[in-house]
């Protein structure tokens, strides 16, 4: 048998809630600030809070400032984006390549190397800290 889940376990996941279904399927937004995620430094992986596609890993996270989890870099297999014209605004809304549940936006003034700064919603992203043991 072969299983690339570690500890959380496989199979269904719990159900999004009301808050997470505003974002990832309404395209929503949530509060500044609102995220446990701003503050999150541990080592670890990002993940779509809807299938578990691998978004990003915290070696690209930073803190931008802006109240959102925000990250230099994606992971290419797992973030796609398109141009969004709503609003009467040009931005470049990104989504789960996988599910095309709705993770933010993705702008231009983030740091080297990539000067993109991924501006996710933390309510789309289910944090998966790295189980390596003795760090602590
Ligand atoms: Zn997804």
């Amino acid at each position: 048998m072969t299983s690339s889940c570690s500890s959380g376990g496989c199979g269904p996941r719990a159900p999004l809630t009301p808050e997470q279904e505003q974002i990832l399927l309404g395209h929503g937004t949530e509060y500044p600030g609102s995220s446990p995620l701003n503050g999150e430094k541990r080592p670890g992986t990002y993940h779509c809070a809807a299938c578990g596609t691998l978004l990003f890993s915290s070696t690209t996270k930073y803190e931008s400032g802006s109240g959102w989890p925000s990250f230099w870099a994606a992971e290419p297999q797992g973030v796609a984006t398109r141009r969004d014209t709503s609003h009467g605004m040009v931005r470049e809304e990104a989504h789960c390549a996988q599910c095309e549940g709705h993770l933010g936006h993705v702008f231009n003034d983030g740091p080297p190397p990539t000067g993109l700064r991924y501006c996710m919603n933390g309510l789309a992203l289910d944090f998966r800290p790295s189980a390596t043991g003795s760090a602590g």
